[in-house]
């Protein structure tokens, strides 16, 4: 369980983790006109752009996904060739390090392609972070929250730091601009860092609270071991419709002939990242999650 840091103050905000997703990448550019933007009372985040060749080039990564390279042995590991894994090594060495961390929180930005609306993923065992989301869920109930969790190390870049937050809002295409997801964006980051001001100076308590959360619980492959190997696609009744329940018998995806291919778990998923983009080259037409509720505190 990561506890709550003692002392909230250095805070850092991360965009272009993925340089074709361009909400990061102009907030970046506008909050570095203006070294004061992000600043609350007491906190003054770093605003880093995390992948500055992918973001030139306008593509997602150069050599590998930068938001898969954060796992300890890769950070330690001094041969390291790819771009990205250079890349992670000089974040862990500015927020890190992962297994000493010198920052308190990091706020991660990304956008889907999949229609999920406002997002905020963490780590289940993160409690600043649960604590945060609760905090602005309160405020606005349309936020949704998803979560990894569970044995083993997990290799996103906020895990760098004692806690942290991914926004993720979609739907937007990749290499896309638009002004509402921008001004959600940066909404979002203001009201999380006022957050962790006031819950600096203890004037934010959240001592019990329950929070709805959508946990990462594994994939659905487009290709599916079956007997035609045609492409399959994501079946019309389920595009778009993320966080919404997927039974056995359920349509999930369809063929070039239009064969169609149902869910076969006996378990219940609430499917996101239906139809990102990115996911299309891991040959993942979508994320499955379980719904359960984090409670603590009573
Ligand atoms: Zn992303």
């Amino acid at each position: 369980v990561k506890d709550v840091p003692e002392k909230i103050s250095r805070v850092a905000v991360s965009c272009g983790t993925h340089g074709n997703e361009l909400t990061g990448v102009y907030l970046y550019e506008k909050w570095r006109r203006s070294e004061r933007a992000l600043r609350v009372s007491g906190i003054e985040p770093l605003v880093l752009l995390a992948n500055p060749k992918a973001v030139s080039l306008g593509r997602r990564y150069v050599d590998r996904d930068l938001n898969r390279c954060f796992l300890t042995g890769e950070l330690r590991d001094p041969e390291r060739e790819s771009y990205e894994g250079n890349r992670a090594q000089v974040i862990n060495n500015a927020l890190g390090p992962k297994w000493d961390p010198g920052f308190d929180f990091v706020i991660d930005l990304h956008t889907t392609t999949a229609n999920m609306g406002t997002c905020l993923i963490f780590n289940e065992a993160d409690k600043l972070a649960t604590r945060a989301a609760v905090h602005l869920q309160r405020e606005d109930s349309s936020i949704t929250c998803s979560t990894y969790g569970g044995t083993g190390e997990f290799a996103y870049l906020p895990e760098v730091s004692k806690s942290g937050i991914t926004i993720e809002i979609g739907p937007i295409p990749q290499g896309v601009v638009r002004a509402k997801i921008l001004s959600r964006t940066e909404e979002l980051v203001h009201k999380l860092l006022t957050f962790l001001s006031e819950y600096r100076k203890g004037l934010t308590t959240i001592p019990s609270g329950r929070l709805e959360v959508y946990r990462f619980d594994g994939t659905i492959a487009f290709v599916e071991q079956r007997e035609t190997e045609g492409k399959t696609f994501i079946h019309p009744e389920r595009d778009g419709r993320d966080y919404e329940k997927l039974e056995r018998g359920d349509p999930l995806l369809i063929d070039l002939d239009g064969e169609v291919l149902a869910y076969e778990e006996d378990e219940s998923s609430w499917p996101i990242f239906i139809n990102e983009a990115a996911y299309y080259e891991k040959n993942i037409a979508m994320v499955l999650t379980q719904k359960h509720e984090l409670s603590w505190g009573e």
